[in-house]
């Protein structure tokens, strides 16, 4: 992240170093981790941010420095998501969010390079489908891939700088170095490992691999880190 800021040339002058504005709680997935699904169930309306509350934000945008358009829900279900991140680069402002990228169709991509944002993340578990498909459930692989690497391909400069988030868990951790292969491979610039159970609700409980309590991956991630520490330097 310390990269957007020397993107971007601003001064650091702006009242709001970061805003997060959750575009909508809804989502087109059913995650076996999500911490939102509760959230949802309590739901009047379907979890879409109304245009009036950003209208409310916008005369403040000239001191926000940057907007992580971020919700717990699929920000491109928000059908004004575009035109908010537009007005938000009109003053100024660096933009992101971060997507299950489903829905990051080369339609939607071609339009989302026009408005040239900063930095966009996409939340990937797994290398391969079989992996993938059973964290990310409702979700399609080959799709997701697909339209990873036809945003990349998009891109003329490397903004949006992108990323691939990975919900590291007892049961994926083994996919991280095909993983490392895999974004090469479509084109991402970076991968951001975030751990299962700092995850706010009960959904992601027991899932992550650095528990309470010193377990059997504990144990054995603790054995490989002593065994690097003892290689020889070359
Ligand atoms: S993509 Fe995110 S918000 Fe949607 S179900 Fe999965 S974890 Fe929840």
């Amino acid at each position: 992240m310390m990269r957007l800021n020397s993107q971007s040339g601003q001064s650091n002058t702006r009242k709001w170093h970061l805003w997060q504005v959750e575009p909508d709680l809804e989502c087109n997935l059913n995650c076996i981790m999500c911490p939102w699904r509760g959230y949802r169930k309590q739901l009047k309306d379907d979890g879409i941010m109304d245009k009036a509350v950003w209208n409310s934000l916008v005369p403040f945008l000239k001191d926000v420095k940057s907007i992580d358009f971020t919700g717990g829900g699929e920000p491109l279900l928000n059908g004004n998501l575009l035109d908010w991140m537009q007005q938000a680069r009109h003053h100024g402002c660096e933009t992101g969010f971060l997507t299950n990228g489903l829905l990051l169709k080369p339609s939607f991509s071609e339009k989302l390079i026009q408005i040239n944002p900063d930095w966009l993340a996409i939340s990937i578990d797994g290398a391969d489908a079989v992996s993938y498909e059973r964290i990310r459930r409702g979700s399609n692989f080959d799709e997701l891939c697909r339209n990873i690497s036809t945003l990349s391909r998009l891109r003329i400069s490397d903004k949006p700088w992108l990323m691939i988030n990975f919900v590291i868990m007892e049961s994926n951790a083994d996919q991280l170095e095909e993983m490392v292969r895999l974004a090469a491979g479509l084109g991402v610039d970076q991968i951001n490992v975030k751990q299962c159970d700092v995850i706010r609700s009960d959904f992601g409980k027991n899932l992550g691999i650095y528990a309470g309590e010193e377990n059997k991956s504990i144990k054995r991630y603790k054995n490989y880190s002593n065994e690097l520490k003892n290689l020889p330097e070359n």
